[in-house]
């Protein structure tokens, strides 16, 4: 089943050097969910191939313009393409206020039903469906934010019957006799669960946050190198060093940073910090896709009984 993750922008407060506000697409079993949606959103999903049309479902974390000014853009673009589809936008108070305001000033009528979604308590469930849980994290920073947990369900266990064949794998006897056969039931476990982890912009927290804990991937905003760190204290944001050893604590699989600030140009020094304290680190860069991937339980046989065949 699919899980994988496809960044469309990593950059923090202003474009630079190529690199784009947050947004990013997670894909679920083929359902896409958008998470933030910055400025230009729309042009990468373009640029890297992403069929807007199949989104139902966008989440943005706060309302600092980065992670949401791409919004309006997409939900008029849909209404331009005829989109009939609802959709289902998830976010902080003040933005269902935004939406009605443009909407209301331009005297638009939208081709499908759009639904807005209030995030407002830490924990919340915002989605569900057979195969993941989508819930709300609160996060420290500026103005209310809220990261995301997507979490898949655990699938139920494939049974196989083998029979189990007497030596040199030959059936005895004439066709048409009865003969005794042995099975052993195969029991294949289902993959572990994975989990996918959004921390969007944030303070680092100090104290253990059950919500990451042993994320198979984790996104952790990283704003600042280790030389700012008075600076990410002061803007309720983290440096990669600290992202490192919040991933260390929690037992995650993979660490993913973005939300590079502008100041800099080469952000291979976001990973050489981070994995001197996580080797697993990896740097969002756009346009590519971070496959989470599962893990699989060994095969059982289970000496299951007999049956009489002919
Ligand atoms: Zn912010």
């Amino acid at each position: 089943m699919t899980f994988e993750l496809k960044i469309l922008g990593c950059n923090s407060a202003s474009f630079a050097f190529g690199r784009h506000h947050t947004s990013q697409l997670l894909n679920s079993n083929q359902n896409l969910f958008l998470i933030d949606c910055g400025e230009a959103t729309q042009v990468q999903m373009l640029r890297y191939g992403v069929k807007a049309n199949r989104i139902h479902h966008i989440f943005i974390s706060h309302l600092h313009g980065d992670h949401y000014l791409g919004l309006m853009g997409l939900i008029f673009t849909y209404h331009l393409q005829n989109r009939s589809e609802d959709l289902h936008i998830y976010g902080p108070k003040g933005l269902d206020e935004i939406i009605t305001l443009q909407l209301k000033h331009s005297e638009s009528k939208l081709s499908y039903e759009l639904h807005f979604h209030l995030i407002e308590a830490d924990g919340q469930l915002l989605f569900e469906n057979n195969d993941i849980w989508i819930h709300a994290v609160a996060m420290n920073h500026r103005i209310p934010c809220f990261g995301l947990v997507f979490q898949e369900k655990l699938r139920k266990p494939k049974f196989l019957r083998e029979p189990v064949l007497p030596e040199g794998n030959e059936m005895k006897g004439q066709t048409g006799e009865e003969q005794v056969i042995q099975y052993t039931e195969v029991i294949i476990p289902p993959p572990e669960p994975r989990k996918y982890v959004y921390f969007s912009d944030t303070r680092v927290f100090t104290h253990k946050m059950e919500c990451a804990e042993n994320a198979s991937l984790l996104y952790h905003e990283s704003t600042f190198l280790d030389d700012m760190k008075e600076r990410a204290a002061s803007t309720f944001h983290s440096t990669a060093t600290e992202a490192a050893g919040f991933a260390l604590q929690h037992n995650v699989k993979e660490l993913l940073l973005g939300h590079y600030s502008s100041r800099y140009y080469d952000v291979h020094h976001f990973l050489m910090e981070a994995k001197t304290i996580f080797p697993e680190t990896k740097l969002a860069m756009e346009g590519q896709v971070y496959e989470i991937k599962p893990v699989h339980s060994r095969k059982e046989r289970i000496p299951h009984g007999e049956s009489i065949s002919k």
